[in-house]
């Protein structure tokens, strides 16, 4: 009998592993048309600067609109896309529509836009922001690429290589989620970033766990001990972004400022029409 349990349970475990397979495989179909069909959208997060008290960039986050499924978020379908080797294309695409899109912000808006590691394997990735900015007429200084340590920490010669043709170029480079990887410290004397990204993790604890704020005090001093911009990302109310303000931080993106957004009604708020300028508490009536 127990055999016949186990022979069971088995053929169950194979049925459902099967029928995942079939899905992913569905999916990856899918996914190889996707960007011929239309399916993919830029959204835009607002980054919002606390001294200045305005807007100072957009994050480009890529959204994808399945026919059946409706949206598919890029967690799930970006390592879908790094493995079968549409992470090129799809990121060409990500890079001249999200250029086009910020030229028609105010100058004083950057554009951030995210690389994926497999997009480094790409020996033309400058050549490819080159034609981007040139396409679009986005100044070079106006575009902030955020990678993550997966960049640095695979075959880190060649990838440095190409940081530093970016770097030339003029656009600035930013760690993204910070403090989430195995010796994100060493990266930092390794490339000259532009910017960090204090991971989403550390801001949703900050007022409960006494550790999490430590470690963005050190952070906080950290960066402005480099001499560079130090961003908390996640920022979801306003009982955060005081102790934030309090920490000494310069810059914030979450929900509490803005979720992420189509491109029309990021323009709005912006006032790409108007040429306003919102301050804190218009650009949070304005987002929600
Ligand atoms: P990321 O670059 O760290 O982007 C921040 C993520 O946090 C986004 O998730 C954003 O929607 C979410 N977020 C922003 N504010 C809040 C908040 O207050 N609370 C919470 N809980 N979440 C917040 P999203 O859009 O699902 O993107 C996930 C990741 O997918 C991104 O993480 C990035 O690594 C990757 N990704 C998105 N778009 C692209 C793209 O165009 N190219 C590449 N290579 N990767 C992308
Ligand atoms: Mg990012
Ligand atoms: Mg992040
Ligand atoms: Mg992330």
């Amino acid at each position: 009998r127990a055999k016949a349990d186990g022979k069971g349970t088995f053929h169950f475990f194979e049925r459902a592993m099967d029928e995942q397979l079939q899905a992913r495989r569905a999916l990856e179909l899918d996914l190889r048309k996707a960007l011929a069909e239309g399916q993919f959208e830029l959204f835009y997060q607002p980054l919002f600067d606390l001294e200045a008290d305005r807007v100072t960039g957009c994050e480009a986050l890529l959204r994808w609109f399945h026919p059946e499924r409706g949206m598919v978020s890029p967690g799930e379908f970006i390592p879908l896309a790094e493995e079968i080797g549409l992470i090129g294309a799809l990121g060409d695409w990500v890079l001249r529509a999200a250029c086009d899109e910020a030229a028609r912000w105010p100058q004083h808006v950057r554009l951030a836009v995210n690389l994926s590691p497999a997009q480094f394997r790409d020996r033309r990735l400058a050549a490819t922001v080159v034609q981007a900015l040139a396409a679009s007429g986005l100044a070079a200084e106006r575009l902030e690429l955020e990678i993550t340590e997966s960049v640095l920490l695979q075959d880190s010669a060649s990838n440095m290589a190409i940081l530093h043709d970016l770097k030339a170029l003029g656009v600035r480079i930013s760690m993204d989620d910070f403090g989430t990887g195995y010796s994100s410290l060493s990266y930092l004397r390794s490339f000259p970033f532009d910017k960090i990204k204090i991971d989403q993790t550390f801001v949703r604890d900050i007022l409960d766990d006494a550790d999490a704020l430590a470690i963005i005090k050190a952070v906080l001093d950290l960066g402005a001990s480099l001499g560079i911009t130090t961003t908390a990302e996640g920022v979801e109310s306003e009982e955060q972004l005081h102790e934030l303000r309090r920490q000494g931080c310069g810059e914030i993106q979450g929900y509490f400022i803005s979720r992420p957004k189509p491109a029309a009604e990021i323009a709005a708020l912006l006032g790409v029409a108007s040429a306003a300028s919102r301050g804190l508490s218009e650009v949070v009536a304005f987002s929600t």
